[in-house]
């Protein structure tokens, strides 16, 4: 069997550095072609020297310049390239079968938007290009015979408990006719599930980024201190698998070892269990439908013990709340609670904006948005998605 052929969008981060595990462990079936990252130079060039890609691409000339020189004095024949375009590129080059779709944010859109377009299997980790253009984006993946495979834990959950042709062509059916009644989506309810309500105001960025049960991104981190994650979630669901916003349930369960779950009209629920660790879902989609080796420590559940489930807080979390109304008002409103989101989670993070800021900031922003935004096109939603940063940063210059 050929070799799958990866790029990897967004090798430096947390999901880039799982992916590249799991693709040492397996080289006779996969083989980098390129790597990209934003920043950590030093990280991308070791990446560059263990696993040889044809190009490495950065964002900006003297990132570009700095690696390239990097590069050559350790003898390596790695390519350095820079810009969007070039993200777009290594995404979508003939040479290339498979795409993990790793930036995070709204930036990492368009090169995973490139890749679906050129019919390549789309690894997506990167779920805000769903909340963005959630419906253009599945569009384009049906109207260009890619394969989409999600890899964020509750989502690769939800597709290895599916039946496997309503799992591999949704929207040429109906959860309903699939014998679907609903999807369970667990939420760990991150580091501040039990924290006083009164002390929540003087949450930090330290705090905040502590997850209990996952190592990730600081971004990321965030959100599921606030419980957006959750919410970005519950609407990639809806365009992942072509699901109603009432065939989604919000479960809170602590331990992070259910990663989601089906209910069966019949009373049946099917459920992924496994340990918190980003390399399964990875590994999964790389290797779908076979099984590989992924690094992931067995299952104990003996010392896990008990499984704990509750109702979600939404006045403790409410901008899960946020999210579930940007999803029923529809068109551009999500991708409008992604980039309010985005600012406020840089500004807190920056120390510019205190917890409860990040709810106040998205809230007003949509509420201003509302009625000059649309999603008919990629480039609309570009706009939507420019007009809440700016409204963004003019909240926060009054605030
Ligand atoms: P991270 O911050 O660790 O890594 C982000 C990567 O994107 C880095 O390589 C960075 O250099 C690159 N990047 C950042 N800004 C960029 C820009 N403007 N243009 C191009 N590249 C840029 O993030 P992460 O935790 O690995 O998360 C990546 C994506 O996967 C996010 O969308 C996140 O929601 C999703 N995800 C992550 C996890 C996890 O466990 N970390 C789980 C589920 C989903
Ligand atoms: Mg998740």
């Amino acid at each position: 069997m050929a070799p799958q052929v990866l790029t990897v969008l967004g090798s430096t981060g947390s999901i880039g550095v799982s992916t590249l595990d799991v693709v040492a462990r397996h080289p006779e079936r996969f083989r980098v072609y390129a790597l990209t990252g934003a920043t950590q130079l030093d990280k991308l060039h070791a990446q560059c020297l263990t696993f040889a890609p044809r190009y490495a691409v950065v964002l900006d000339e003297s990132a570009a310049d700095t690696l390239r020189a990097s590069l050559l004095a350790s003898g390596s024949e790695t390519e350095v390239l820079c810009g969007e375009s070039a993200l777009e590129a290594v995404a979508s080059d003939p040479a290339v079968t498979m795409v993990m779709a790793a930036i995070v944010g709204a930036a990492g859109m368009k090169p995973t938007l490139a890749a679906a377009r050129a019919g390549k299997r789309v690894l997506l980790a990167n779920k805000e290009t769903l909340v963005l253009a959630g419906r253009l984006f599945m569009d384009e993946v049906v109207r260009c015979g890619a394969t989409l495979l999600p890899i964020d834990s509750e989502h690769n959950a939800i597709f290895q408990v599916l039946p496997r042709p309503y799992r591999e062509e949704p929207y040429a059916g109906s959860l309903r006719g699939a014998g679907v009644k609903r999807i369970l989506l667990t939420a760990s309810g991150g580091p501040f599930r039990t924290r006083p309500l009164e002390t929540l105001a003087q949450v930090t960025p330290e705090e905040a980024v502590k997850h209990p049960n996952w190592s990730m991104g600081r971004k990321i981190s965030v959100d599921s201190a606030s419980m957006m994650n959750k919410g970005l979630e519950v609407i990639e669901a809806h365009w992942l698998f072509n699901a109603g916003v009432d065939d989604i349930a919000v479960v809170v369960h602590p331990q992070s070892i259910v990663h989601s779950m089906v209910e069966y009209v019949d009373g049946s629920v099917l459920a992924q269990l496994g340990a918190p660790d980003m390399r399964t879902p990875i590994a999964y989609g790389m290797a779908y439908p076979e099984r590989v080796e992924s690094g992931v420590t067995s299952l104990d559940l003996f010392s896990v013990g008990r499984l704990d489930f509750e109702a979600p807080d939404f006045a403790r979390f409410p901008c899960l709340r946020l999210a579930f109304d940007a999803l029923r008002a529809g068109g551009a409103a999500t991708a409008v609670l992604n980039a309010a989101n985005e600012v406020a989670v840089a500004a807190f993070l920056d120390r510019r904006l205190g917890y409860a800021g990040i709810p106040a900031l998205i809230e007003a922003v949509l509420a201003d948005c509302v009625g000059q935004v649309h999603a008919n096109s990629i480039d609309t939603l570009m706009e939507a998605d420019g007009l809440a940063r700016e409204r963004s940063q003019a909240w926060l210059s009054r605030h």
